[in-house]
């Protein structure tokens, strides 16, 4: 019980707890040194890797760039060879009779692409899949199919183009469609190909309801009109 007076501090005790001080306050100043060092480091990490993002985001636009350029110009190239090969047929299937006969010499071989004189005519006709007949020429490929509204199309500078974008023209339209009506009656002794033979429909739900199925003929011409018998 008597113990507790020497509790009291001495002078040493008194040292002691201060050098605690000056070591505590030593280890404070050395803890924040190490933050300071270490969020110094950290903001140094964070510029290079901005730097590496911005390195990164540089190469990837340059590639895309690169490669838009390169699309831009096979764009370019394939309308160049489009507009190259449809002059081609133009020029083929406006010189040609689309006609069987003609002499064929060994020197001159043209009247195969360009047609005889012939009564029956060197076509071929085939029965599509919706039973329109679509005509072809042997010798130049010209293909006549009954034509589809929505390609006759034009804007102000006369260009083809989508029905939103331009005026209908009826005079174009009526003009291929007598075409097409004279080439299917071509006389030829050719025999007609045909397809298996089916009506294209779409189900519709009228005002009642009810599932109804509608004729679909101008859907399936429109799907195929930029093909042809080639
Ligand atoms: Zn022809």
């Amino acid at each position: 019980m008597s113990d507790t007076k020497n509790v009291v501090p001495t002078e040493a005790d008194e040292s002691v707890d201060n050098l605690s001080i000056a070591e505590i306050e030593r280890q404070t100043k050395l803890l924040q040194l190490k933050l300071a060092k270490q969020a110094l480091e950290a903001q140094t990490l964070e510029l290079e890797e901005r730097a590496y993002h911005i390195k990164d985001l540089k190469a990837r636009l340059a590639d895309r760039d690169i490669v838009e350029k390169q699309a831009k110009e096979d764009r370019e190239q394939q309308g160049r060879t489009f507009a190259q090969q449809d002059a081609t047929d133009q020029f083929n299937w406006a010189r040609c009779t689309h006609r069987k006969g003609g002499n064929v010499s060994p020197q001159n071989w043209s009247v195969l692409r360009t047609g005889g004189n012939a009564v029956q005519y060197a076509i071929m006709k085939h029965q599509m899949i919706n039973g329109d007949i679509w005509v072809r020429c042997l010798r130049c490929g010209k293909t006549w199919k009954p034509p589809v509204e929505k390609d006759f199309f034009f804007d102000l500078k006369g260009k083809n183009v989508a029905p939103a974008d331009g005026k209908f023209d009826k005079v174009r339209f009526e003009k291929v469609a007598e075409e097409y009506r004279a080439a299917s009656m071509f006389p030829t002794n050719n025999s007609m190909s045909t397809s298996v033979q089916c009506r294209f429909g779409r189900a519709i739900l009228d005002s009642e309801g009810q599932v109804r199925f509608i004729d679909a003929a101008d859907t399936y011409r429109e799907n195929i009109a930029s093909s042809n018998l080639r």
